[in-house]
């Protein structure tokens, strides 16, 4: 059986992040592989690749395509990716998804594509409300996942931020962004071939979605014969 790259797409917001957590926990083991957070890693170091992206990130444009494939390449031809990997926001653009196709295929790995749907006007409400811990990356919803203590990350103690990516303006700038270039890759998979399992990422809680998602995982490895398992 081959293993399973679920992609989880959805526009920014969409609750990619808290899903590929949970979906990990639940049923597909392997790294969780965040462009956004190799991208901000970057940053963080202040090395070479984080200057020259920098003001891209800030202003919720996206990065260009040949440095994000490379990054990807590189972390999914490390031994722990051998056995399943999440995919987080990659691909966002048709020429990743074109390069996603070929890595996949290089790896014997069978892509699973789950569209998280949710309306434009939540999503600008959940991402203003959002907050992270600068240490471990959890992410935090002022409404419906607040920390215990106001601020304060409830794993490591450090005091939660707001990405500066997750201001109004820059949010619909994003938005834009997924319109413009993300959504279309929809397009080139159905022409190709690729079923996109739609969920809705906003009637329920986040445990229940995850359900979800682990079902239609397990739909399409049983599609590949018996004896599938996850
Ligand atoms: P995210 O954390 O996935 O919302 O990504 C935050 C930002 O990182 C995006 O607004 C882009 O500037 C950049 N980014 C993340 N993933 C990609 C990608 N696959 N291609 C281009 N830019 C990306």
């Amino acid at each position: 059986m081959p293993p399973i790259a679920l992609i989880l797409f959805g526009s920014p917001g969409s609750g990619k992040g808290t899903q590929s957590r949970l979906v990990g926990e639940r049923c597909l083991p392997g790294p969780h592989i965040s462009t956004g957070d190799m991208l901000r890693a970057h940053i963080e170091a202040g090395d070479t690749i984080g200057a020259e992206i920098q003001g891209l990130m800030k202003s919720g444009r996206l990065v260009p395509d040949e440095l994000v494939n490379r990054l990807v390449e590189k972390r999914l031809s490390q031994p722990d990716a051998r056995g399943g990997v999440i995919l987080d926001g990659y691909p966002r653009t048709v020429a990743q998804a074109a390069e996603v196709r070929r890595m996949l295929g290089l790896g014997g790995m069978l892509p699973v594509v789950v569209h998280l749907v949710v309306d434009y006007d939540r999503i600008v409400a959940r991402l203003s409300g959002r907050r992270q811990c600068p240490v471990c990356g959890t992410l935090y919803s002022l409404s419906t996942n607040p920390p215990k203590v106001p601020g304060v990350c409830d794993l490591d103690g450090a005091t939660l931020v707001t990405r500066e990516d997750d201001q109004e303006e820059v949010i619909r700038e994003r938005l834009g962004e997924y319109d413009r270039q993300t959504r279309p890759i929809l397009d080139y998979f159905s022409r190709d071939g690729i079923e996109v399992v739609e969920v809705n990422g906003a009637d329920a809680d986040p445990a229940s979605i995850s359900q979800r998602i682990c079902a239609a995982l397990e739909n399409a490895h049983s599609q590949q014969g018996p004896g599938g398992c996850l």
